[in-house]
């Protein structure tokens, strides 16, 4: 299959790992924003055939993980309501919030519907005029204007009865933060395909002039991995930071304008708490002043709510390139993808699931390798 096989092609892999082996000379250390790039590296044991001393830290790439647990009592509470119909995908039916999940809620009896598409919504609210019907979405640049469509359809078509219930991130200024940090060890960043695919590559050329870090923009197979490895490496040990594009056969500079139009009509740029990391400046969206009405928060009045995250996860070392998943004390012990404690064991694509499910007889980390329960609060 084109643009699958190719990418997962040994030969071309191989090939692409004896040049970093002639290259490298120094132990540089890579980060892969996104969550689907962290299962691929893991899946395929990619990190571990590095040169010696290279290393690959995960970033917080993961939309379902890096969601606050907030966000969840507040869908949770509305699938609770009397005459209300929540609406949401698959994926997010099973993430606990602090002390259920939506599909408990469903199975006690509240109207909890998965559908493939946002749209589907505005077809469940035009069918149950006595019902409030809300379409509850998380996530990056990637579902942003899909889920924006809810709104704008609701306020063409003159629906009252649907409203959104969003967490939508941007991804750069998260980057930012990790790259501004005095602990920051990332040395070279491999930037998020499918995100540039909607946004252009323009805020990682800033960033990595900003912050003199080489940046590729990379894709999601073994090879595509393996080549941005390469190119990245190629620029540290030539001493440059510039951004280039591996992922061409997707992304443009200027990304995808339709969806971007979509996206800055119907949302504005806000703070947004990330799980994990906490508050970022600028790297929300929330509905615009025109399409307000359709806020499922203000128009059902959810109160602010603030949940800890639980002491021993250390998902906030994990997200900054910090520590690996095996270096928490509970990994695979008390949190497991079945009972998740924290933000990257909760979503296949967290850091914490992708070791569990491909590492997790894989050795033991011993007491001293274990960063201790507290230090990623
Ligand atoms: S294994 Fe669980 S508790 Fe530990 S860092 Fe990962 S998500 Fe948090």
């Amino acid at each position: 299959m084109r643009y699958l096989d190719e990418y997962r092609d040994e030969r071309l892999f191989r090939s692409q790992l004896a040049r970093l082996t002639q290259i490298a000379t120094r132990p540089w250390v890579l980060m892969e924003v996104c969550g689907g790039q962290t299962h691929t590296l893991v899946r395929y044991g990619i990190d571990e055939l590095l040169p010696a001393g290279m290393e690959m830290v995960h970033g917080p790439g993961c939309p379902v993980c890096v969601t606050p647990v907030e966000i969840i009592d507040k869908a949770i509470a509305l699938a609770r309501r009397p005459n209300t119909i929540l609406v949401s995908y698959g994926d997010m039916m099973r993430v606990p919030g602090s002390e259920s999940d939506l599909l408990h809620v469903k199975a006690l009896g509240g109207d909890v519907r998965m559908v493939y598409s946002p749209t589907e919504s505005v077809k469940i609210a035009l069918e149950n005029p006595a019902c409030e019907v809300v379409f509850f979405g998380v996530g990056f640049e990637t579902t942003a204007p899909a889920n924006a469509m809810v709104a704008w359809q609701a306020r063409r078509q003159g629906i009252r009865n649907l409203s959104l219930l969003s967490s939508h991130v941007l991804v750069p200024p998260a980057v930012e933060m990790l790259l501004s940090s005095p602990h920051n060890r990332v040395q070279g960043l491999i930037a998020p395909g499918h995100v540039c695919s909607i946004m252009g590559t323009g805020a990682y050329e800033e960033l990595a002039a900003k912050y003199k870090v080489p940046i590729v923009i990379g894709g999601f197979e073994p090879v595509d991995l393996m080549e941005a490895i390469v190119m990245l490496t190629a620029q540290l040990e030539e001493g440059r930071c510039d951004m280039e594009n591996q992922y061409r056969r997707s992304v443009r500079e200027a990304g995808n304008q339709r969806a971007r139009e979509m996206l800055f009509e119907v949302y504005e740029v806000c703070d947004r708490k990330w799980r994990g990391l906490g508050e970022v400046a600028v790297s929300g969206l929330q509905l615009s002043a025109a399409y307000r009405e359709f806020d499922a928060e203000l128009r059902f009045g959810l109160e602010d709510i603030s949940v800890a995250e639980p002491k021993e996860c250390i998902s906030a070392m994990i997200l900054q390139g910090l520590a690996k998943p095996k270096q928490c004390g509970a990994f695979g012990t008390r949190c497991t993808p079945e009972s998740p404690l924290g933000a990257p064991m909760v979503s296949s694509e967290g850091a914490c699931a992708a070791y569990y499910l491909y590492r997790r007889h894989n050795g033991e980390m011993s007491e001293d390798e274990c960063v201790p329960s507290g230090e990623g609060a």
